[in-house]
């Protein structure tokens, strides 16, 4: 029988990779938490129609990559593949936004769409992102944006940019529309497959596409069709960005195609990251969503970045940190009469460092090989005649030490270790 395989499009979290992944996590967490946003999760699973009018008909996500199925009980589930709907459905069902306003949460959570797997697309990923739940004004259109571009700095990841711009108001997008159709609807006949579709049902989503990139370049602009008032709301958004010395290139062509999306909508892009897979993560501003899943008109601002896609850039730029060994001391009986005393030293030696026991009934020398394999710095065998022995496995050098001392020369020992810069 061959061995089973994980699923397709899914990627195993293995330890060598972990030191960078919760660097990452804690980095999220510290950063927005130190703007005011506190921890959220949500169910892996929801009703269908969550994501169905959450996300929205005509989207990619809702028309081709949502893992939906039936339950025991015939409910229709979906994995979850984006996360503002449900935190905002977390947050409007737990009446949070009535307590103070806006409510401000962030999340770490994994999503599911069945995509075509390649370098930064998978079938499960991780995004880590914000909302900014229960107001309306530019300042929280920037301070969300803010989070985003503290987080990616601290990380010390180079080579991003900020591609903004405003989808105005529903009126403004609906006068855009219409403009696009007129525009789009004597080209049908050239038009992909794809985007024929798009005419019908959500125009705005013709300009992501790549196929008919011609097309787009000629394409009537929103621009000419905002209101003054989407207008000042834009430029405010601005004024705090630069305010907060955040650049960022006005892409009139960066749509996020859905109809509760209002104003501020961005993506990070970097360079290092080919193609369409070149976005680090995006958001906006979505005023009509709470509607849409059934509660009262609420407004919100949030984003979410792609773990894997933010760790595939911080390793090229080697800012990532790398895995240590997992511990510096082994305690590794040396005869089976030791193993009592082994584990009472390990637990005693565990209040200042890592300890691993190797209380196995393999031969010392294969304890010790595979101590120094691991990294460790120090094994301390114990049941030999001369009593306690301190091995520092890098140079050798031994010495015997006693239950009392024990604890003071692995302290020296690694001190002198932290000094000479060993990990
Ligand atoms: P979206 O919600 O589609 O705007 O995605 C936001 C970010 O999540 C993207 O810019 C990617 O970094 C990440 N992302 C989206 N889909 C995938 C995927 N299938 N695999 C890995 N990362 C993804």
């Amino acid at each position: 029988m061959s061995p089973i395989a994980p699923p397709r499009g899914t990627k195993d979290l293995l330890p060598d990779e972990a030191p960078a992944w919760r660097w990452l996590h804690e980095t999220h967490a510290s950063v927005a938490g130190r703007h005011g946003y506190e921890l959220i999760d949500t169910p892996m699973f929801e009703a269908t129609d969550l994501f169905a009018r959450g996300v929205g008909s005509g989207t990619d996500v809702v028309e081709k990559e949502m893992y939906t199925f039936a339950d025991r009980g015939g409910r229709s589930l979906t994995l979850r593949p984006e996360g503002t709907a449900p935190v905002l459905r977390a947050v409007l069902g737990a009446r949070l936004e009535q307590r103070w306003r806006p409510v401000r949460v962030h999340y770490a959570m994994a999503m599911f769409r069945y995509d075509r797997p390649q370098a930064g697309r998978q079938r499960q990923f991780t995004q880590v992102g914000i909302e900014c739940i229960g107001d309306r004004d530019p300042s929280y259109d920037a301070e969300v944006i803010e989070v985003a571009w503290r987080f990616m700095a601290q990380l010390r990841i180079d080579g991003i940019s900020l591609q903004l711009n405003t989808l105005g108001d529903r009126d403004d997008r609906l006068r855009y529309r219409e403009a696009l159709s007129a525009y789009y609807t004597p080209l049908r006949d050239s038009l992909c497959d794809d985007c024929r579709r798009r005419l019908e049902v959500n125009p705005l989503r013709l300009l992501e596409c790549t196929r008919d990139a011609q097309h787009v370049a000629g394409a009537p602009l929103l621009r000419d069709h905002l209101s003054g008032e989407s207008r000042g709301y834009f430029a405010d958004v601005v004024t705090h960005l630069d305010e907060a010395g955040i650049p960022y290139t006005h892409n009139q062509r960066l749509v996020r195609g859905l109809d509760y999306y209002a104003h501020t909508a961005f993506e990070f892009w970097h360079t290092s990251l080919a193609g369409a897979q070149n976005a680090l993560g995006g958001g906006g501003r979505y005023d009509g969503l709470a509607e849409e899943i059934g509660f009262p008109a609420t407004a919100g601002v949030g984003y979410a970045l792609g773990v894997e896609r933010l760790l595939i850039v911080a390793a090229n730029q080697g800012v990532a940190p790398v895995a240590q060994p997992p511990a510096q001391l082994v305690v590794c009986t040396a005869t089976a009469a030791g193993a009592k005393e082994a584990r009472k030293i390990a637990r005693h030696l565990r209040d200042r460092t890592t300890v691993i026991a190797d209380l196995s009934a393999r031969r010392l020398d294969k304890k010790l090989r595979d101590a120094d394999r691991l990294g460790a710095r120090l094994a301390l065998l114990v049941g030999l005649d001369e009593g306690l022995v301190l091995r520092n496995l890098r140079t050798r050098a031994q010495q015997v030490v006693t239950a009392d001392t024990v604890l003071d020369a692995v302290s020296a020992e690694l001190l002198q270790a932290a000094q000479e810069g060993v990990p």
